[in-house]
């Protein structure tokens, strides 16, 4: 999926996530949260964050795009690590623009290895990235944005 199509879901999950928890810092949540969607992404090196995150996405690039990074192992850990330190907030949005970054990886042709490498089958969706069908959604969400927001 695309860096916009990435950010899209994962802004419409976090307004919606904001009124269902009643989040009082709601600013800190949607910033964890966003980064954290495209997050995953540091191990592709055309990606944005991989560029901004330089020297660091050296080496996650290492372990190959779509291999580590994309499995649940990552954000689960920072889930708990967070919780157990009281940072409940924080760890809530990680997990959730994580998972939601990996979600939607599940829908591209390509695929993700979740469990990877313990388990390397690939769950593999329909949607080719930047292709005309992706960016259909990515304008539904945004209309579904707009409709959050004035609601
Ligand atoms: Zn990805």
């Amino acid at each position: 999926m695309l860096f916009r199509t990435h950010i899209a879901f994962s802004f419409l999950a976090g307004l919606y996530l904001i009124d269902l928890f009643n989040v009082d810092r709601q600013i800190l949540f949607m910033v964890v949260l966003l980064f954290f969607s495209i997050f995953p992404d540091i191990d592709e090196s055309s990606s944005k964050v991989f560029k901004k995150l330089r020297p660091f996405s050296y080496l996650a690039a290492l372990f190959g795009h779509r291999n580590i990074f994309h499995t649940v192992y990552f954000p689960v850990a920072l889930f708990l690590v967070l919780f157990v330190f009281e940072l409940r907030l924080i760890a809530v949005a990680v997990l959730v623009g994580y998972l939601i970054h990996l979600l939607l990886d599940m829908f591209s042709k390509k695929g993700l290895a979740l469990f990877y490498p313990l388990s390397r089958k690939k769950v593999k969706g329909f949607l080719k990235v930047g292709s005309f069908f992706e960016n259909i959604l990515f304008f539904i969400v945004l209309i579904l944005i707009v409709y959050k927001l004035l609601v």
